[in-house]
């Protein structure tokens, strides 16, 4: 999508700490961390957010899982735990209407969010 922040920086338009990139997803450390890591996971699909998934979908939605996984474990952050955020819409507190995964850890972590 033309004007979309992180399909700009899937195709490389736009700068980004790259920490993982295959076919079908790129993963890139956000730029304000909420915490000692915290990266994006997004497909280089343009899926606008997590309530746009579909029945066609369900097999990127689980390989999108395994990336964060892996990401997790590549980063450390599998013996200390992290989280998983998938923020949808106004209320859900999504400011990039492109769907990302937020892959937290590197330190404990509140619950519930506020
Ligand atoms: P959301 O609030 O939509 O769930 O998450 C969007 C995230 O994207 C935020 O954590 C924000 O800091 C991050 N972000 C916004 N603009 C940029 C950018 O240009 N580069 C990077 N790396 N992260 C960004
Ligand atoms: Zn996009």
């Amino acid at each position: 999508m033309a004007d979309c922040l992180f399909c700009k920086i899937a195709a490389g338009a736009i700068p980004a700490d790259i920490v993982h990139a295959d076919e079908e997803f790129v993963a890139f450390r956000d730029i304000a961390p909420r915490a000692p890591v915290h990266v994006l996971l997004i497909p280089r699909r343009h899926i606008p957010s997590p309530g746009d998934l579909g029945d066609g979908d369900a097999a990127l939605a689980g390989r999108l899982l395994v990336a964060a996984a892996r990401i997790a474990r590549e980063l450390g952050l599998d013996a200390t735990g992290f989280r998983w955020v998938l923020n949808s819409g106004a209320d859900g507190g999504q400011t990039v209407p492109h769907l990302h995964l937020h892959v937290l850890g590197g330190r404990e972590l509140g619950w519930p969010p506020g």
